[in-house]
This record gives C-alpha cells, structure tokens and sequence, in this order.
C-alpha cells in the first residue's frame, strides 16, 4: 500500500510538471506566425506569447516600410536629401544586410524596393512592364549607395527615390529577436515560424530534436525529407505563393537587382543557418543566384545548408545535406 501511494504521487507528480508543447497562431507583420514553447501549464504559455507578440511588433515598427512613421519610412524619404540618424538597431540591420550584399555579389539587396512600383504580386498585374520603365526602376537600385556613418549613427541614400525594404531578411530577423527575448526569459524550447522563416530552440518535451518536413512543391502532399534542427534555423522561400504568369512563365516576387527583372529556373529554396535571418536572406539570394551559383556559396559558409527545388521539379543539395538519411 505504502509502496503504492510512493508509485501514485510520483505519478502525480509527473503529470502536474508535465511538459506540453503549446501552439499560438496569429497574423503579425502581415503574415502568419505561428509560435511554440514548451512549458508546464497554459497560462505561463500565454505570459511567453505575449512577450514574443510584443517584440515582433516592436521591430515591425522600426523596419516596416509601409508605415510613414517608421525609422525605415524616414530613411526613405530623405534618400537624396540628407543622412538620417537612426537607432543602433537599425543601423546595424542595415550594416548586416549589406554584409550579405557583398556576399552574394548584389543578389541580395535591400534597395530593390524602388522597384515595388514597378511588380506587383498581389494579381493586379495585366501585362509586363514596359523594358524601359524597368530600366529606369533599377537606376535607382545597388546596395553601395547606402552610405553608412559609424560614428554618427546615420543613414544616406545618395539617389532621389532610392528606397531600402526588409522583405526578404525582416520576418527572419523577427524570429531570431522573439527566440532571444523568450530564451532570456528562460523558456526552455520553443519554436518562432513566421511564415516559414524560424528559428528553434531546446527539444521537444520527449527530448528529441525538432524536425523540420521539406515537400517538393511538385508533391506537396510527401515530405521527401525530415531533417533534425538542433538550436538553429530553418527559412524556405517558395515562387508558389507570390508570383506573376506571363505567356505561361513562372516569375518570382524576387527580383534580380542587377536586372529589374523577377528571378525564374527556382520554385523552392530552403536554408539551414545559425540565424532565421541569414537563413532568410541567403533562401532569397540563392532564386536571383540560380542553383549552381547559390549551391557554390552556400558551401563555403560554415553551418549553412541548402535545399533547392527546380523548376522541373529536380532537388539539388550543398554538401552536408543527406536527404536519404533525413539528417543533416
Ligand atoms: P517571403 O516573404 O515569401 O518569405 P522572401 O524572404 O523570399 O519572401 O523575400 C521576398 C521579398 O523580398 C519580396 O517580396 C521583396 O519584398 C523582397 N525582395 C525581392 N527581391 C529582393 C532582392 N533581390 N534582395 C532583397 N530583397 C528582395
Ligand atoms: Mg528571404
């Protein structure tokens, strides 16, 4: 009896600390998250959510480009015009950025965003853009007109209309920010995807790793691979949510700065890295790199991997990527 009371309140024990993965899905920087921790009860759950929800929304106010108060909106406005000084955050996502610029020889650059005038993803495009009307968006691209002053904080865009966007890095950077801020708060494991950009940490509560499924867009039904993520992340860019058709051709809503022209030959690209936000950016640089090109630099960054997924439906991999043993 007395052995089996012992047996019960360990049981009980058990079942009140139990660890359980709790999910929240939500529309934030006008896209959807979805969040996880793992934690006890629903309540301190709730108490995490909200400090993630919190953060997001605090970087969205810095980096949006759509609203006119934005740090982001002010750099904009006084392109040509004058620097603006700004927050170290800021400053220093932009330093970041142009690090990944000169990384991917201009694939990747946050000044394509004078060309949103030009494409549009959102089904209101009828007819391609006139050659020169392209032409002339461009002129106002190329990430070394981004002038950054160090010591005074600043920000210049040396041309009348230039424009810097975080479209492709900001969501991974979001999700790199709420996982801090949770981890510092001492959430044991968790999981920040914003809309495919995220970032993990910790195990699930049976102590595994968290997996990651890749689907071939051409299957969308079989995840061909299931990969392990041990405290990293995982960001998959994909040409089958936003793009335009023309004469039945697929064009992406990533756009090759050095051209004006959308990137095509890529439906899916997903990176591994130690950061959603490298991840992000390099998942967006590799469709403007083509695969050869983008299989070749991701090899030679250390803790990155790729999966891409071509047009015709082929996979290609970098190196330390075994797809046939789902681990990496
Ligand atoms: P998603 O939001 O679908 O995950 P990505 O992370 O691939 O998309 O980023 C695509 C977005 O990045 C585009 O919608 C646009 O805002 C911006 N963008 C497009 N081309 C480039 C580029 N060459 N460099 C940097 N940003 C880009
Ligand atoms: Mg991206």
């Amino acid at each position: 009896m007395y052995r089996l009371l012992i047996l019960l309140t360990i049981l009980f024990c058990n079942v009140v600390q139990a660890q359980t993965v709790f999910h929240k899905k939500l529309k934030l920087m006008g896209s959807r998250f979805d969040l996880y921790v793992v934690t006890q009860d629903s309540a301190s759950a709730d108490v995490w959510f909200n400090m993630a929800i919190d953060e997001t929304r605090r970087i969205e106010k810095v980096i949006s480009s759509w609203d006119p108060n934005s740090e982001t909106s002010l750099i904009n406005k006084n392109a040509g015009i004058k620097p603006v000084k700004v927050s170290r955050e800021l400053f220093n996502l932009i330093k970041r950025s142009l690090v990944i610029s000169k990384l991917t020889d201009g694939a990747f650059d946050i000044t394509y965003a004078s060309m949103d005038r030009i494409w549009k993803f959102d089904g209101s495009m009828t007819e391609f853009p006139p050659p020169e009307a392209i032409k002339q968006s461009v002129s106002k691209v190329g990430y070394k007109n981004i002038i950054l002053n160090e010591k005074k904080g600043t920000v210049y865009l040396t041309k009348k209309g230039m424009k810097i966007g975080f479209g492709a890095i900001g969501k991974g950077y979001a999700a790199d920010m709420a996982k801090k801020m949770l981890m510092s708060k001492g959430v044991k494991a968790g999981i920040i995807n914003a809309s495919g950009d995220m970032n993990t940490w910790g195990k699930k509560p049976d102590g595994k790793p968290w997996t990651v499924a890749i689907t071939n867009p051409f299957n969308k039904n079989k995840a061909f691979a299931v990969l392990p993520l041990t405290d990293e992340a995982v960001v998959t860019s994909g040409n089958y949510e936003k793009y335009v058709m023309f004469n039945g051709k697929r064009y992406s809503h990533i756009i090759d700065p050095r051209t004006g022209y959308p990137a095509s030959g890529i439906t899916s690209a997903t990176v591994f890295a130690p950061s959603a936000e490298l991840a992000d950016a390099l998942a967006t640089s590799i469709f403007v790199m083509g695969t050869e090109v983008g299989i070749d630099r991701i090899n030679q960054l250390p803790k990155v991997e790729c999966i891409i997924i071509d047009d015709s439906g082929e996979i290609h991999t970098s190196k330390n990527i075994d797809i046939n043993n789902t681990g990496k």
